[in-house]
């Protein structure tokens, strides 16, 4: 199953990458060792109007998308609203740079951390979970780890607003930001600042 997966994803690639000139796109070329193993999740901070954290998970081979304001927190009583964006296509999860001006989003991004999940939900996929509002996860971050839950605030499908909240589990941690704590990229250590001057 893993094979036909990885070579299902490679044939996508191609066509991926005969679409671009990668001497003009900063988009990403090479797969990621990650991809078809497990499913990944990646938390992007990118400053465009407001600085916020845009956190995704993997399904059905693209990513779920929610942009977090207050980023995510090592904090069960902390309840951060979680906007449900639009999906995003796999490859998106390894994207660093600087989005120009004049484009959706425009300003710097960098992959404040990635790792693999685990739905916590034996009995429903991903997608089901999305459906119904509510997500348990379990995550294998350079940075985040443990278990999330995003849970949509309406039963409402249409309704946008979710809450991203840690779960009570050995990583749980008070008093601490994380965010100002390790705000580097966990893909290539660069500041924002330094990602914002290098890919200008
Ligand atoms: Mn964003």
């Amino acid at each position: 199953m893993k094979e036909i997966e990885m070579s299902v994803k490679n044939k996508l690639l191609e066509k991926y990458k005969s679409k671009r000139n990668f001497s003009i796109t900063n988009e990403p070329y090479n797969d990621h060792e990650l991809a078809g193993k497990s499913s990944i999740f990646v938390v992007q901070m990118h400053d465009a109007r407001n600085l916020h954290y845009d956190f995704r998970i993997e399904y059905n081979s693209v990513l779920a998308s929610w942009a977090v304001p207050k980023g995510p927190s090592t904090d069960p009583n902390d309840k951060h609203l979680a906007v449900r964006t639009e999906d995003h296509p796999y490859d998106y999860a390894f994207f660093e740079g600087v989005i120009p001006q004049g484009q959706y989003g425009a300003g710097p991004v960098m992959v404040w951390d990635i790792g693999t999940y685990k739905n916590l939900k034996e009995d429903l996929s991903i997608e089901e979970c999305l459906d119904k509002g509510e997500v348990v996860i379990w995550l294998e971050g350079e940075k985040l780890k443990g278990g999330y839950v995003l849970i949509r605030t309406h039963w409402r499908n249409e309704n946008k607003n979710w809450l991203l909240i840690k779960m009570h589990d050995e990583y749980a941690k008070k008093n601490y930001n994380i965010l100002t704590e390790q705000p580097n990229s966990a893909l290539t250590g660069r500041s924002l600042s330094q990602i914002e001057k290098e890919e200008s």
